[in-house]
């Protein structure tokens, strides 16, 4: 009895209502919404609705047990129309018994908003000069916004009572009882603008609402990522991060307020998340990932996203999903550049290793504490990684595969770099987890042909490597390098994510030189994996020179 069905035929109204007839119950409700002859300032002629319908039963049916149990009703039951439908058709009908009818009009309340809200309809109208479209139901229902005068309403409501305990209301009436009754109106999520796209539809929300994200980082990258997934209405968000707020980081993670400093951001993110869409089933992992940990968190979702800022969870992450099969979109930004990967073990696509084979260490890319950013960058870059997996979670078209963007927000120029996938790449996942793949348990990472002995090399004075035939490259940011320029007659100054991205060719014997060495070094490995031979790092960079210059 208590049943939410879909009709291909009409609507049989009375024996829906001899279905709930109850003589222990003194109050009967039912609403009926009915096609009308315009929306929005169109003409319409007919309209088609359509449903997912497995997911729209099961979530009728949970609606339906709700509106049981929370007011106490005997009987409720709700029947949608689907196909093609005329002008006056019913399209849905929702029935409600109780003992009194108090109960029976907010039950039935309940139920016709939150079906409207939560199971995935679609309609579609044909308009009278022969246009068509795709039109979302949930905005003809926003109980905040909307009044019977409203025209976005599409559909007649007809708020009836029938047994004799009950007075006849009309919609405005049932309307403010139900106001009275919460003490405030009913605030639901309202997915009806990523609805209307005809490539998500209400079959793309249902599989937004099933998917389960797992965010790494809840810092400037995660911060959008974090916004958008939980707007779009994915049903449940992990969120790792065991920092807190620094007032350093509010620049570029905008989620959070100064009053929030010295809070742990995982929580601060969770408590937005939540208030921005309470659909949104978020889980909190106050960690910093590990090899250890990170297996058991990732096994819990179905996509990873990579919002850290160092490349050693970068790769370890990378392998854990390799190992998983779970698919994860990488990003780095340096400051006003960046790249986005995704990683597809699911369909055998490139992963990190195979990319950047050799690059392994912190370094390859400064981070924002050292080499500054501004805050947009990450959110542009977060937001494509929102993007990206929007389009994972609902199968959409064009999703980035085996390759690479990269993007100079500078100059507004990017480019998008194969990724080739290696054939040993089901044993990549081993490089730092050992377990899993047997054998080759951990040969750590970074210890083949770019071993940093073949690659570091030490000159008392930068003429010497001149004199030696090197080509020297100061890859600093301009910044460091206004305050201390190399001691040297003839240098070029490449900042290191021009280097890495190949802007700048390099030919001959080349010396890389940075403040530490440790950015040279990483940046010489990674030209080395990617097949540019004859690249070297001065080793302990300038800070080794002005110390051999004292000496
Ligand atoms: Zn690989």
């Amino acid at each position: 009895m208590n049943r939410f069905r879909f009709s291909h035929e009409p609507i049989d109204e009375p024996a829906l209502r001899a279905e709930l007839a109850d003589p222990t119950c003194g109050g009967y409700c039912a609403f009926e919404g009915l096609v009308r002859n315009h929306n929005e300032g169109m003409q319409v002629r007919h309209l088609e609705y359509e449903a997912f319908e497995p997911l729209a039963i099961k979530e009728g049916e949970r609606i339906l047990a709700e509106a049981i149990s929370r007011f106490e009703v005997d009987h409720a039951s709700c029947v949608h129309r689907v196909g093609d439908l005329a002008i006056g058709d019913m399209a849905v009908w929702v029935g409600v018994s109780a003992r009194h009818r108090d109960e029976a009009f907010r039950a039935c309340r309940y139920i016709i908003d939150e079906v409207k809200h939560r199971v995935p309809i679609w309609k579609k109208e044909h308009y009278v000069n022969g246009d068509s479209g795709w039109v979302n139901c949930e905005r003809c229902a926003a109980p905040s916004a909307h009044t019977d005068a409203e025209p976005h309403a599409h559909e007649h409501d007809h708020a009836s009572a029938h047994r004799p305990d009950s007075h006849v209301h009309g919609e405005a009436k049932a309307r403010s009882s139900s106001k009275h009754a919460h003490g405030h109106v009913s605030l639901v999520s309202d997915y009806s603008r990523q609805i209307a796209l005809k490539e998500v539809g209400a079959a793309g929300q249902a599989k937004l609402r099933s998917s389960r994200v797992l965010v790494v980082g809840c810092g400037g990258l995660g911060v959008p990522v974090i916004s958008y997934l939980a707007g779009a209405g994915v049903g449940r968000l992990g969120l790792v991060d065991g920092d807190k707020l620094e007032p350093s980081n509010l620049h570029r993670q905008t989620l959070y307020a100064l009053a929030d400093v010295g809070k742990p951001k995982a929580e601060l993110a969770a408590e937005r998340a939540s208030s921005l869409n309470p659909d949104v089933h978020v889980q909190t992992h106050l960690v910093r990932l590990d090899a250890q940990n990170a297996r058991d968190i990732v096994s819990q979702y179905d996509l990873v996203i990579d919002c850290t800022d160092n490349f050693s969870t970068k790769f370890m992450l990378n392998d854990v999903c390799v190992q998983l099969a779970k698919p994860v979109i990488f990003s780095s930004v340096y400051q006003y550049e960046g790249q986005l990967q995704v990683v597809r073990p699911d369909r055998a696509g490139a992963c990190l290793r195979c990319v950047w084979p050799e690059a392994t260490r912190d370094g390859i890319v400064g981070n924002c504490s050292e080499a500054g950013v501004l805050g947009p960058v990450p959110g542009v870059f977060g937001t494509l990684q929102a993007l990206e997996a929007l389009k994972i979670l609902m199968n959409l078209p064009g999703q980035l595969g085996d390759e690479m963007l990269v993007m100079d927000l500078l100059t507004m120029s990017s480019s998008r770099v194969r990724a080739r996938r290696a054939s040993d790449c089901p044993d990549h996942a081993s490089r730092s987890l050992g377990s899993g793949a047997g054998g080759s348990v951990g040969t750590g990472a970074g210890t083949s042909s770019g071993n940093a002995e073949n690659v570091e090399l030490e000159f008392d004075t930068l003429d010497d490597a001149l004199n030696a035939g090197f080509e020297i490259i100061d890859i600093r940011e301009p910044k460091e390098i206004v305050e201390t320029p190399l001691p040297a007659s003839r240098v070029r100054n490449v900042p290191m994510a021009e280097v890495l991205y190949g802007k700048s060719l390099l030919s001959g014997k080349t010396l890389l030189v940075c403040a530490s060495g440790r950015r040279s070094l990483a940046t010489s490995q990674d030209l080395r994996s990617r097949g540019t031979a004859n690249v070297f790092s001065l080793k302990g960079g300038l800070q080794a020179l002005l110390r051999a210059a004292k000496a």
